[in-house]
């Protein structure tokens, strides 16, 4: 990265040049290659007046801060060219956003896919004009005046909305934004975008505010990322837990009952049942105990929690003869006053809670997606209650839980964010320093051992305490959220959670909230969009289908579908008369990893003629050996 210094001499010398100007001759090159630049770490394009001296790092289109430079850019080419095509429309904001960007619009009529390719081209032809993105810097009175006359009313309480005496517009061919930019210096580095779907958006949110047509695009440096990027995108489409869901019947939302609530049909239940038989042995294993608890408390509960201070908008209220009720947002008192059932000495610690709890949270209507985001949903959730000495080896024991859980589902690569407190602010956390320091550290020194890449977010720690958060990765490289461990300062203070120690004294017990795969709900998502619904035989929905060529097999495919129930095997039989070719394309369509076809030989000498979706045709083999072979796979969870 190119780094240039402007001393006060130079500045003195030419008070207000642009960094293009002062820079330009010198470093024509760099300046090709980079997008806009950060005087003292702060963004700027090459057009912004420089009224301060230091030091000056070029930004490359290729870094984050290049791309979403690219990016917002292109939603400014974009508003000009729907501003041209739909004179009428009126503009509210248009940020880069991860992997690409939007604008709000108001329009007289929704957007169709016709427009979108009209206002890309028009896009073309503007950006082909090699317009430069001009600054311009007015006061703000002046600015309410010229976006009034031109009926702006979005940015009309925009501006109104901005502190500085000044803002900055921006300008390229005929249309001026408002802005605080930066931009790319030229529209013609504008060249590799798509502009790809329309939704609806309230201005600012709010649905008591008009409805706004907002159209997605992408922008990348080069023609082949861009494509890139637009075949990863066909195939996230193709993955889609709601369409790959449906396709395999694995569960609903339905209308009648609600957004937002998951129904899981008989073959989305079989996989779920899969995940909890794997999740409750491996946590009796590892010294949990398991426990089940209400769906609804009285509020006092979650008075004394807290939860009806900062968490109340996320939760139901119920009515209930003469009290008021909630239904549970969070399992962490029910195992708090398990916990405080009997008093428990340091001898008794770690004291290891886990459930697959069932809540429910408040998530407006527009935000659900899916499995990923829905209304009522199954934490993996437990909670640890340690002593101080034990907090490390508690953590070190859950990472290594979470990585053997997240590695037999077939994640291997994941991103972790250590979120810290910030040190300068620590009026606005909870719990003693000593606390904070054990629990930091401890986090920290884990994660260090463990070799897992991980980012520490400064200041990101919730008010009661640091944590760290897993994001898997998946086989199209994107980013889930699902395993977190937190401690927490806060309940164990309300609920006064204590344990008798060594000295005979009652001490507060440090307490861990964890989860390894989030919620069922939004793993079966993540395990859905990452396997294509193509998935391993210990978790499909459907191991084996039984094909039968006649009539005359039927009784041998009954027997075989006994002898499989028995064995916990997941088998369905297609005795139809239909075609071979048919039920094989049925199952096919199913992705069902084992097809047995059954004819008059298979019978005769008791064997199965194996179809396998992973090997193709495996030929003919013995009942009992495939039986084994399937048994041994399905084992070791491959
Ligand atoms: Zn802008
Ligand atoms: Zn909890």
């Amino acid at each position: 990265m190119i780094q240039l210094e402007i001393d006060s001499r130079r500045l003195e010398a030419e008070p207000g040049k642009t960094l293009g100007a002062i820079f330009h001759e010198q470093y024509q090159e760099a300046f090709r290659q980079g997008v806009a630049a950060k005087l003292n770490g702060r963004l700027i394009d090459f057009h912004t007046p420089i009224h301060e001296s230091g030091r000056v790092e070029l930004v490359p289109v290729e870094s984050d801060e290049g791309l979403s430079v690219l990016r917002h850019s292109t939603s400014h080419l974009m508003a000009s060219a729907v501003v041209k095509l739909f004179p009428d429309a009126k503009l509210a904001i248009g940020p880069a956003i991860a992997d690409g960007f939007y604008y709000d619009f108001q329009v007289d009529r929704p957007f169709q896919p016709e427009d979108l390719e009209q206002i890309e081209s028009s896009m073309h032809a503007i950006a082909d004009e090699n317009h430069q993105f001009q600054r311009g810097e007015l006061d703000r009175n002046e600015a309410l005046q010229r976006f009034r006359e031109k009926g702006e009313t979005f940015k009309v309480e925009l501006i109104e909305g901005l502190p500085d005496p000044r803002v900055s517009t921006y300008t390229h061919a005929f249309f001026t934004d408002l802005c605080r930019g930066p931009h790319v210096p030229r529209t013609k580095m504008l060249r590799h975008f798509k502009l790809l779907s329309v939704a609806g958006a309230y201005w600012r949110g709010d649905s008591s505010r008009p409805m706004l047509q907002r159209i997605y695009g992408t922008a990348f440096p080069t023609k082949e990322r861009l494509k890139e990027h637009l075949t990863r995108i066909e195939e996230a489409k193709l993955r889609d837990h709601r369409k790959v869901g449906h396709a395999l019947d694995l569960y609903s939302v339905q209308e009648e009952a609600g957004g937002g609530l998951i129904f899981w049909h008989p073959h989305g239940a079989a996989m779920r049942r899969v995940i909890e038989d794997f999740w409750k042995s491996e946590h009796l294993r590892r010294g949990y105990t398991l426990v089940v608890t209400p769906h609804i408390a009285q509020v006092d509960l979650w008075e004394r929690s807290g939860h009806t201070g900062f968490y109340r908008e996320n939760m139901y209220f119920l009515p209930i003869d003469e009290k008021e009720y909630v239904l549970k947002p969070m399992n962490c008192p029910f195992h708090i006053l398990i916990y405080q059932g009997k008093k428990h000495s340091y001898r008794e610690l770690p004291i290891r809670i886990g459930e697959l709890g069932t809540v429910y949270r408040y998530e407006k209507s527009g935000v659900l997606h899916g499995l990923a985001r829905v209304r009522g949903f199954t934490q993996d959730d437990a909670h640890i209650f340690c002593t101080r000495e034990q907090v490390e080896s508690e953590l070190q024991g859950v990472l290594d839980f979470a990585q053997f859980m997240l590695g037999t589902f077939g994640f291997n690569e994941y991103q972790v964010d250590l979120s810290v407190r910030d040190p300068n602010r620590k009026d606005d956390f909870m719990g003693s320093d000593e606390e904070w320091e054990t629990a930091e550290g401890a986090l920290e020194r884990v994660l260090q051992r463990s070799g897992v890449p991980y980012h520490r977010a400064e200041g990101e720690a919730v008010f009661y305490g640091p944590k760290i958060d897993v994001k898997l990765t998946d086989a199209l490289g994107r980013q889930w959220q699902c395993s977190t461990i937190q401690f927490d300062f806060n309940l164990p203070r309300r609920f006064d959670v204590r344990y008798t120690g060594a000295d005979g004294a009652e001490h507060q017990v440090y307490m861990i909230h964890r989860a390894l795969l989030g919620s069922m709900e939004r793993f079966f998502a993540t395990l859905i969009e990452h396997y294509a619904g193509d998935f391993p035989v210990w978790i499909a929905p459907v191991q084996v289908q039984l094909i039968t060529i006649a009539e005359a097999q039927v009784p041998y495919a009954q027997e075989i579908r006994t002898l499989l129930l028995d064995l916990g095997i997941r088998v369905e039989a297609d005795l139809r008369e239909e075609k071979m070719g048919a039920k094989i394309r049925d199952a096919e369509m199913l992705k069902i990893p084992y097809m047995l076809v059954l004819g008059r030989q298979e019978v005769e000498n008791r064997t199965v003629s194996v179809r396998s979706r992973k090997k193709g045709n495996e030929g003919t083999l013995p009942l009992d050996g495939f039986v084994q072979k399937l048994v041994a796979e399905i084992q070791a969870r491959t």
